[in-house]
Order: structure tokens, then sequence, then C-alpha cells
């Protein structure tokens, strides 16, 4: 069978390969993106059915185009969001082939380019970018034995509530996906344990701005790097019920039972670690810091935003936090799943070329990998801390599109064009 050739191959046809495809086309440069399923199929059927975008519909998008079915300060449906990155495939032509798997990649021997392995044939091409997206595999700590007597779920598999067992249900892990899960399941009329660690909880909305205009101002969203000690702090914001700050106290008032980190199982007990009280703390110093530097941007630009006195109320410890839970027998209180809301990892295990350590993690600058001729796209963190977001990632797309192009002039370079281009 003949060797397809492309000069770059895209493994990914999530929002991460939309907006490489994209670039790669202003670029002139020759591309093909293979996505084993449908484009944008995780927002489609990898997430629970209710869930809504976190950021508001002028900001969670590509520059080029809006959303044309929902208003801009509102929060799109998964749904929305999928059909919106297939209509903006559509309207830039990208070159998208799906049902199409990469298997293996290889680097050809003494001369450029990769050997890529597809579940329809082998293809060469002289770049590869890898955009699988930066939440591929669930990941469950290994702290309560899977023959235990409790159902467990990680939240990539969590649909709705009616999809749970009859009893009460411990969700570990108070990120924006934990939050949400366990209000909706409080909603539901089930009891809900949450288990909260560290984390960031900025306002949804203050003095008339959503949180990620102000961390747009305050250029948040564009730090390079975590600051030192807080790679384990979750960010909980939530844009269901049109937008709402993630309140623990608010939550524990509805009757939803807070516990701290989940430490350990044995023989049906589970225990927590005492960090509960800390771990709110530290959520609501992240908050009132967000207003504070909020108020300060306001002062210095001399802007008319409306006041905002009771944002900063922060209600009295509910019982759960001034007396803390440090071990549940699960039978005793009727515990019958426990949702992970864990976070996940990436697999690049089929990449077999010199871009990743020996944990199998990505070595790259800014996407730019070890491998000349690799590149990553959509991985957190990737270049600042929007990387992994709906507009971060088209701004690193555009970063790799370019690095293309300049080492394809290098590439083809040779001195008889140098001496054309000089008048010799
Ligand atoms: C619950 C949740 C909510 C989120 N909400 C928001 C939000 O509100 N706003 C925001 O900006 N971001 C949000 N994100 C973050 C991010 O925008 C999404 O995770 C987004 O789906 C990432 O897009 P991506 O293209 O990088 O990866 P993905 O959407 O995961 O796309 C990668 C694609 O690669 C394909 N693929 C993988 N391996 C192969 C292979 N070997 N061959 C061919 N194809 C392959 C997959 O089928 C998939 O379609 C959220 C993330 C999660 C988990």
């Amino acid at each position: 069978m003949a060797i397809e050739k492309i000069d770059t191959l895209v493994v990914g046809g999530g929002q991460a390969g939309v907006a490489m495809s994209e670039h790669l086309s202003n670029a002139r440069v020759a591309h093909l993106i293979l996505e084993r399923d449908r484009i944008a199929e995780r927002w489609r059927t990898g997430r629970w059915d209710s869930l809504v975008a976190n950021g508001p519909a002028w900001h969670d998008r590509f520059p080029g185009m809006e959303f044309p079915d929902i208003n801009p300060v509102a929060f799109a449906p998964k749904e929305s969001v999928a059909d919106y990155f297939v209509a903006y495939a559509k309207q830039i032509s990208a070159p998208i082939r799906c049902g199409v798997e990469v298997r293996e990649v290889q680097r050809n021997v003494g001369r450029p380019g990769f050997r890529i392995e597809t579940s329809e044939g082998i293809i060469e091409a002289n770049n590869l970018i890898a955009a699988t997206g930066a939440f591929q595999c669930p990941v469950i700590p290994p702290i309560v034995p899977k023959d235990a007597e409790v159902t467990q779920m990680h939240s990539f598999d969590y649909r709705n509530p009616d999809q749970l067992p009859e009893g009460a249900v411990m969700v570990v892990g108070a990120g924006s996906s934990g939050v949400q899960i366990a209000d909706e399941l409080l909603r539901a009329g089930k009891q809900v344990y949450l288990s909260v660690g560290p984390h960031d909880r900025p306002p949804r909305a203050y003095r008339g701005r959503d949180f990620v205009w102000w961390l747009g101002v305050l250029g948040k969203w564009h730090a390079a790097a975590m600051e030192p000690g807080t790679e384990h702090v979750t960010i909980s914001v939530s844009g269901a019920r049109g937008g709402v700050t993630i309140d623990f106290r608010e939550l524990a008032e509805q009757g939803m039972m807070l516990v701290g980190r989940t430490e350990t199982f044995k023989d049906g007990v589970m225990t927590f670690a005492l960090d509960l009280n800390d771990n709110l703390a530290k959520g609501d110093a992240n908050y009132l810091s967000v207003l504070g530097e909020a108020d300060a941007y306001i002062a210095r630009n001399g802007l008319a935003f409306p006041e905002e006195p009771d944002a900063r109320i922060i209600e009295p410890d509910p019982q759960c936090v001034s007396v803390p839970i440090l071990e549940l027998k699960l039978a005793e209180v009727g515990i019958t799943t426990i949702l992970w809301a864990t976070g996940f990892s990436q697999d690049f295990s089929w990449l077999k070329v010199n871009a990743l350590d020996e944990a199998g993690k990505p070595k790259h600058q800014r996407g730019v990998s070890t491998e000349p001729g690799i590149y990553f796209l959509g991985l957190p963190w990737q270049s600042r801390r929007g990387s992994s977001f709906i507009w971060g990632v088209w701004h690193d797309a555009k970063y790799l599109a370019d690095h293309i192009s300049m080492q394809r002039m290098y590439s083809q370079f040779s001195s008889s064009t140098q001496r054309t281009s000089d008048g010799l």
C-alpha cells in the first residue's frame, strides 16, 4: 500500500487540534488532523450531562467566532461547546479525518520525519503535534481496594444522579468537577459527603465583572508557572445555575457534610486529614485576595464600578468544620458510592521518540519537545496558566505554528536560494 505523506500531522481533533489547524493554515503549512472519534468528542460524551462551560461564552471561545446561540455572558452547555468546535472547524476548512486512531510514532532512520502507524495505515510526516488533551486518563488514588463493598466511580464516568445506587455518596476532591457534581447530587436529594483539599475559590463575579475578566486584567491567566508549593491546589469554580461563587460553608448549610483530605481506608472505615479548617481558610484567603486586587485595580484606573461590600462577608463555620469528622464507617452512615473527582493524567506511550521523560511526561518548552519535529499542545501550564483552557490553547497553537514555519525556512534553505535572493 502506498504511504501517505503530509508535512505536519496533528493527533487529536479537540479544540487544540482545531486551533492548530487554523494557525497552520495561516502559515501555509500542509497538514492533516487525525481524530479517533468525532470533533470535540470529549465535550460531547466524555463529561457529565449537565456540564456547562466554567467561563462565560464571550471568554471561553476562539477569537474567530462567537457562540451563535448563547448570550455572551451566559455559560455554554457542553453540547453547544462541542457544536461550536464543529462549526469552527468547518469555518476554517480544517482537514480533519475522523475515526482514525494514531497507534505509534517513530522517527525515520537516516532521513527526516516520522513514521506514523494509524488504524488506517502508515503516514509519514515531517512534524507531529500531539493534541490529545490534558484530561485523558482518569486518576484514582490507591486508597480504596477495587473489591471493597462500595461502588467506585471517577468523575469521568459520572453522567447524572440517576446513575448511582441508593444511598449516600462520598465525593473525593473539591475542584470544579467535584464541587459541581456534589452540588448536583445534593440537589437531587442525596446525602453527600465532600472531601475538600487545598483549593482556590475565586469569586464568580465581583463589582460587576466575572472572575475570568478579573484574572485577565490582573495578569493571572498569563502566569508562566505555578507558585512553588501550589502544585496540589485545585480551582473551584462553576458556571452551573447561571454561575455561582463556590462557598463551602453555604453547601454545608444546605446539608452537605464536609471532611478534610481523604487519607486511608481499612475494613470499611475511611479516614480524613485534620486539614479541613486550614483548606477552607486558605480558600477564603485566595477569595479575599482577588477582591483586594480587584479593588486596587479599580482605584488605580479610576473606574466607576459599583461597590460590593457584602462580598467580604464570610459566614460562620458550620458544625462539620468546627468539629471535623476524622473517620467514617461507610456502611454506618449509608455511603454506597465513592465518586473520585481526583483529576486526570496523560498517556503518550504511543510516542516512541525522545520527547518523554522516564515518567512518560513530555519534555518540552512551550510545547516544542526535545525531539525536533515533535510538538505538544493543550498541556496544563504549557506556556501559562490558561494553556489548557479554550482561549489559551489557541495562543499556544499560534506559537507552535510559528516555530514550525521557522524550522521550515531553515530546512528549505540552500546556498543557491540565498544567491538568487541576493541577486547574485
Ligand atoms: C470536566 C471538565 C470541564 C472543563 N471545562 C472547561 C471550561 O469550561 N472552559 C475551558 O476553557 N476549559 C475547560 N476544560 C478544559 C479543556 O478546555 C477541555 O479539557 C478540552 O476538552 C481540552 O481540549 P483538547 O483539544 O486539548 O483535548 P480533548 O478535548 O481531550 O481532545 C483530544 C482529542 O484527541 C483524540 N485522541 C486522543 N488520542 C488519540 C489518538 N491516539 N489518535 C487519534 N485521536 C486521539 C481524542 O479522541 C480527543 O477528541 C474542562 C475540562 C474538564 C475535564
